[in-house]
């Protein structure tokens, strides 16, 4: 290998492991993100082996009882090669770069403390989520007015436990409890299990567990999200057990999320289970049809308003959300977001295709989509070609322009790969695709009568699907 291609080769490993990683934040969330993936490196790879950094074995640990297999699913998607992972351990290798951002919010009326002095750090609340903003209807009713119970009388259920899956508030509901309780004297913590049990962990580490064991009985409410995290670590479990059993003890409020219900918490000990339903258990359920209509509607607003710019997004594309967006709330409004920021950077109001089009990878999994073949098809009617000349390796203008016309296409309307584009095409390297795109690009850009030509050809191929 040359020195050019190993450098190459190590800046598409850097590229793609920035990718990889920004899949897992989304698909586990921004916390799991910043305490596990956030500051593992990709190193090499050497013989179909993926070397990742991490800086302790615990956190190497737990990424592979943990995450280990999504990493190298993503990773594979991105290179085929690759088909298993290891890691190195590099104590040093982490600066400690992020411990300053991580500002406990111990709200004693404004008062933040920073993990220096307290020797363990917690999450901040998200003002952003407050109680007004949180739109109920029938499905999220119960855990509202709860919630709304809690803050009004402490100690009134006692723990609180609010579960549901993933992205339908419940972190929303807990932040919304934290910022309403700010206003008052009271000591809050709100954490989430994840970052307990890291702090725990690095505690034990560094011989201060009694810092972090006081610090937590000193709350008068501790506000605990993703409990589910918890389970299965020996260790964490006795310590969140203890610290929660003398909270309730000094009546002290525990508010707590959870994937599950008490019972469906598998590794967990029995005793916990039993603790935790102690109180009151409710459960968040997926959102209706018109509570995602109006959360939808809410957010358009609440961009106006911070933007202080209409957004121009039509009834028809937030009912077609609303309709294909069922079971998160998070993605949902993940999608509103995409096609808001769109509208924005082309400064125009987006019709259902455009909307369909921004969405195409999401969609690609619940709808009939375009293929390559499709694609071809048509390139080759438009253009009058035989399908054999046209996936010849001819190169005669006639026929290698149209070709790299529906590999620009097959890019922008489908989510295969380069390589996989480029197999499509009577095995052609990627570096073919590239270079066609490229080229079709250029030509787009300096000739207008040749942009309206691929875009005729691009809604020709959308109507037909
Ligand atoms: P969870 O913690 O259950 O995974 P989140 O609380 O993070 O879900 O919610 C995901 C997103 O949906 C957040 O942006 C949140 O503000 C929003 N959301 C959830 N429920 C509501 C609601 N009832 N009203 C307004 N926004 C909501
Ligand atoms: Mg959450």
């Amino acid at each position: 290998m040359t020195i050019i291609t190993a450098l190459k080769d190590n800046g598409d490993l850097k590229k793609n492991w920035s990718e990889v990683q920004l899949k897992l934040k989304e698909v586990y969330g921004i916390d799991v993100y910043k305490s596990w993936i956030q500051n593992v490196e990709a190193k090499e790879i050497h013989h179909n082996s993926l070397t990742l950094i991490v800086k302790t074995r615990f956190v190497r640990d737990w990424i592979v009882s943990h995450y280990a297999d999504k990493i190298l699913d993503f990773f594979q998607k991105l290179d085929s090669s690759v088909t298993r992972i290891q890691f190195e351990i590099h104590e040093n290798f982490y600066n400690e770069k992020n411990s300053q951002t991580n500002i406990v919010d111990f709200a004693t009326g404004s008062q933040v403390l920073d993990s220096k002095d307290l020797g363990y750090t917690a999450n901040r609340l998200d003002h952003r989520l407050t109680f007004s903003n949180f739109v109920v209807g029938e499905s999220n009713q119960l855990v509202f007015s709860a919630a709304k119970r809690v803050t009004e009388t402490l100690g009134h259920y006692n723990p609180l436990f609010i579960y549901g899956s993933v992205g339908l508030g419940k972190t929303h509901i807990l932040n919304a409890i934290g910022n309403e309780l700010k206003k008052t004297e009271k000591k809050i913590i709100y954490l989430s299990a994840e970052r307990f049990m890291y702090q725990f962990v690095k505690s034990i580490k560094n011989k201060d567990t009694q810092k972090f064991k006081d610090a937590f009985r000193n709350a008068d409410v501790l506000i605990l999200d993703d409990v589910q995290f918890i389970s299965g670590k020996e260790v964490t479990q006795e310590e969140f057990f203890y610290t929660f059993n003398s909270l309730i003890e000094n009546q002290s409020q525990v508010i707590i999320s959870c994937d599950r219900s008490p019972n469906d918490l598998d590794r967990i000990q029995d005793r916990i289970k039993s603790r935790l339903s102690g109180g009151l258990v409710v459960d968040i359920q997926p959102p209706d049809i018109a509570l995602r209509l109006q959360i939808l509607k809410n957010r358009c607003k609440a961009e106006e308003a911070y933007f202080g710019k209409e957004v121009l997004i039509n009834d028809d594309i937030l009912s077609f959300i609303a309709n294909e967006f069922k079971s998160s709330i998070r993605d949902m409004l993940g999608v509103l977001n995409r096609i808001i920021a769109s509208s924005r950077i082309q400064n125009k109001i987006p019709t259902l295709q455009d909307a369909k089009l921004i969405l195409k990878d999401l969609l690609s999994n619940m709808q009939s989509v375009v293929t390559i073949e499709d694609i071809q098809k048509i390139v080759v009617n438009y253009y009058n070609l035989s399908m054999s000349d046209f996936l010849s390796s001819r190169r005669s203008r006639h026929v290698a322009r149209p070709r790299q016309i529906a590999m620009y296409l097959s890019k922008k309307l489908t989510t295969k790969s380069l390589p996989d584009i480029g197999r499509k095409f009577t095995g052609r390297d990627h570096t073919t695709v590239i270079h066609a795109i490229k080229k079709i690009e250029e030509l787009m850009g300096g000739d207008k009568k040749f942009e309206y030509e691929v875009q005729d050809i691009s809604n020709k191929i959308l109507k037909s699907n």
